[in-house]
């Protein structure tokens, strides 16, 4: 029996989570659910699941689930705060954790995760470019056993030797949707709306990532991501547009040989495999129709009518605290793009200009990367406040 905490429950990926674990009830127990300010969302999720905590991250909404919880007849601790996100993440009470929350909110309690050992089912790509190194070091030293949620990673962790070596390996292959812009110029792209971007043509997810995948800022952060949890070199992380999402990357072998991953663009899928590894359970996800499907289309990234892929690249090449800084600076780009603050085109413009402003410090503890995290939100916030990037 695996005992699982679900950090960000209320979530996309949370969602589908639940919906993996609900199909095997002899196999997964739910010991504690967490939620942003969700409160009768989350309070509905323990009424199905009857967790032995839950967590609401906004302090101001702990009464709320505390009074909700007991109104409903449950014997579900209410906790609240970031704190408590750690605590859920690296109790003794659970054997696997879940890291779905969005953005770098998320990384105290990843972190948190990997350092008591737990099998770590990573959604949350955020915290991986924020503090790669010091994850990979937690995760060496406790022997935790992580498994990339993230569909591409997942694809690789799923084509690459068991053993866990990595000779023979030429290099890796993500591929991307595109999003719903692909085939765009950036004179189109100068009126596009939050509701268009959101619109993923494959995947359903949360807002956040809609944009990020509109913009490529998701294929960005998930060759970070990929750099740190495959242990290769910018040099050896290739992206290729792929618009019908069926083969979820690919690792190509020094002898010729690719190993891809196919199937339907569905999380269920990586959840199911992180949650049962090495065995196979059933996810409730149909097999892909190659008949139907018909062809298999690749193209090149345009990265002039989407600079945030480059931009990614060149966080990484400089390394130290810049992938910290573009992180910061997308997630208030992001923010301000979804509340029409800024144009869809001023998000690159914000992370280049950001990034322009902030050298890349060493030291990759998590206040160093915190520090700069604040910072860059800081500088982000000010120069959309004084209207230098619109
Ligand atoms: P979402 O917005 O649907 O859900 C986010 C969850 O995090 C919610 O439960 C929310 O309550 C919680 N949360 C938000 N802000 C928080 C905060 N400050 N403190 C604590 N909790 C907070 O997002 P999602 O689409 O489920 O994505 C979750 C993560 O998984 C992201 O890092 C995303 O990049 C990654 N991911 C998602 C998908 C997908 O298909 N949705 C695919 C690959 C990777
Ligand atoms: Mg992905």
């Amino acid at each position: 029996m695996r005992r699982i905490a679900l950090l960000g429950a209320t979530g996309s990926i949370g969602a589908s989570a639940l919906d993996v674990i609900a199909r095997h009830p002899d196999r997964y127990v739910v010991d504690a659910l967490s939620a942003h300010a969700q409160v009768d969302a989350l309070i509905a999720l323990c009424v199905r699941f009857r967790p032995r905590r839950a967590v609401i991250a906004e302090p101001a909404r702990y009464a709320a689930l505390r009074d909700g919880l007991a109104a409903a007849g449950l014997p579900t601790e209410a906790m609240a705060g970031p704190e408590s996100l750690v605590e859920i993440a690296a109790a003794a009470e659970n054997d696997t954790v879940i890291a779905a929350i969005v953005g770098a909110a998320g990384v105290a309690s990843t972190l948190a995760a990997a350092r008591a050992g737990k099998r770590l089912l990573l959604a949350n790509k955020e915290s991986v470019v924020l503090a790669g190194e010091r994850l990979m070091a937690e995760l060496r030293a406790s022997g935790a056993h992580l498994v990339p949620i993230d569909s591409e990673h997942n694809a690789i962790f799923q084509c690459l030797p068991a053993d866990g070596s990595r000779a023979g390996i030429r290099r890796i292959v993500l591929t991307a949707s595109g999003g719903p812009f692909r085939g765009w110029d950036r004179e189109r792209l100068t009126e596009v709306t939050p509701e268009q971007a959101c619109a993923h043509p494959n995947w359903s997810m949360g807002r956040k990532i809609s944009v990020d995948s509109a913009t490529l800022m998701n294929k960005g952060l998930e060759v970070i991501e990929a750099h740190h949890l495959f242990e290769l070199p910018a040099e050896r992380i290739e992206v290729v547009v792929h618009p019908q999402s069926s083969i979820h990357s690919l690792v190509d072998y020094v002898d010729g040989s690719m190993l891809a991953q196919l199937g339907q663009p569905d999380m269920r899928t990586t959840l199911a495999v992180g949650l049962a590894w090495p065995e196979r359970i059933e996810a409730g996800v149909a097999p892909l129709d190659l008949v139907a499907l018909g062809r298999l289309d690749f193209q090149a990234p345009d990265t002039a009518a989407f600079p945030c892929l480059r931009l990614a690249y060149a966080a990484l090449q400089a390394g130290g605290s810049l992938p910290a800084v573009l992180n910061a600076a997308n997630e208030i780009a992001v923010s301000a793009f979804l509340q029409r603050r800024l144009a869809f085109l001023g998000i690159p413009a914000l992370i280049e200009d950001t990034m322009d402003r902030l050298h890349a410090l060493p030291g990759d503890t998590l206040e160093a990367r915190l520090a700069a995290d604040a910072e860059a939100r800081n500088v982000a916030s000010e120069r959309l406040a004084r209207g230098a990037v619109s």
